[in-house]
Parts: structure tokens; sequence; C-alpha cells
């Protein structure tokens, strides 16, 4: 049986760390829609030009391109002992095509890792990453922004809460801390 993981959580609250870290301890692929994207806007190709307008607002991208991309994406023979999905879904629509593309191809989710954090310090963790980089353009308001925009629906988190494959992640720790409670709940799920 795949393991299919998805992470839920604010900016800011370790789900790219995380997911890089699983998928280098577990050997299934990790998956970051935002990184996708930024790399098709960084090659210049046609899907780039497309999400770029919406990325540089801050806003989501439409749900009918982002589901195509992921459905492209799962579709790769990578993903066949499993994959850890960060930053998507994150919208009701996206998370039912999930259901959708995967009931396909014979598999379901395995496990969703919701990484609790509250705003403030999603914030604050992000505004000392733009000074750590040197992202000028992350003001203050500008991840405020972001933050409200990207904010997980409670229906999401209902919609897996309710299917009993919800798990919270308390993501106020380290990272070592986090990614030991992660592995456990993955060893267990992978068990099932
Ligand atoms: P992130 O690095 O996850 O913050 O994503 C960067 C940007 O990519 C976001 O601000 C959105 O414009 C876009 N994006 C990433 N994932 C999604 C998604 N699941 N749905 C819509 N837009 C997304």
């Amino acid at each position: 049986m795949p393991l299919d993981v998805v992470i839920l959580g604010p900016p800011g609250a370790g789900k790219g760390t995380q997911g890089q870290r699983i998928s280098a301890e577990l050997g299934i692929s990790h998956i970051n829609t935002g990184d996708m994207y930024r790399a098709a806007v960084a090659e210049g190709t046609e899907l780039g030009a497309k999400v770029k307008p919406f990325m540089d607002a801050g806003n989501l991208v439409p749900d009918d391109l982002t589901i195509e991309v992921v459905r492209d994406r799962l579709a790769q023979p990578d993903t066949a002992e499993g994959f850890v999905l960060d930053g998507f879904p994150r919208t009701m629509p996206q998370a039912e095509a999930l259901d959708t593309i995967l009931g396909e191809a014979d598999r379901e989710l395995s496990v969703v890792l919701d990484f609790q954090l509250p705003e403030e310090l999603a914030e604050q963790r992000l505004l000392k990453r733009a000074v750590q980089q040197g992202r000028k353009d992350d003001t203050p308001d500008v991840i405020h922004h972001r933050m409200e925009t990207m904010r997980i629906p409670d229906a999401l988190i209902e919609y897996y809460r309710a299917r009993g494959i919800l798990v919270g992640i308390h993501a106020d720790r380290t990272i070592d801390e986090v990614f030991a409670e992660v592995l456990s709940v993955l060893q267990t799920a992978a068990a099932r």
C-alpha cells in the first residue's frame, strides 16, 4: 500500500522542512505546489506565465489550473510508493479533486497532518525568514495578507477529521521534535 500523505498548516509552520525530511527518510516523493509554480515561473514556461500574476499578488492560483497540475504530477511513476503533498489542497474543490484523482488509481489518502501554529508566531517566523533572505518585498503587511489568503478553511479540516485521518501536530517545537512525532504518526498509518 502506498503511503499518501497531506500536510496542512499556515505558511511558516515548517511544512516544507518536514516534507523534505519525510521524503528523505521514507523514500516517498515530496510534492510542493508552491515550489512547482516558482520553478515554472523561473523557467519561463506557459504555466509560469499563467500563475505569475496570482503569485505576485499573493493570491491563490485558480482551482482548475492547480488541480490539473497536481493531477499530472501524481501520474508520474515516482509517486508509486506514496507522496507527501505540501501546499495542496488549500480549498474544498481541491480536496474533492484529490480524492477523485486518487480514487481513479485505486488509492486513498493515508493520513493528513495538520500543523498547528498560532498565526502570530507563523507571521514572526516568516518575517524573520524574509529578513534573513533579504526579501525586502515581504513587509509585515504583505505577510499578513498572505497569511489571510492562505488560511486553511475550517471546512477542509473538518472534511478530513470526519474521515478519521486527521492528526494534529504541534508545530511550535524544534524541527527534530516535530519530525519524531511525524515519523511515529506515519509509521502507525503505514501499519494500518
Ligand atoms: P507557497 O510557497 O505554498 O506559499 O505557494 C506560493 C504561491 O503558489 C501561493 O501564494 C499561491 O499563489 C500558489 N499556490 C501554491 N499552492 C497552491 C494551491 N494549492 N492552490 C492555489 N494556489 C497555490
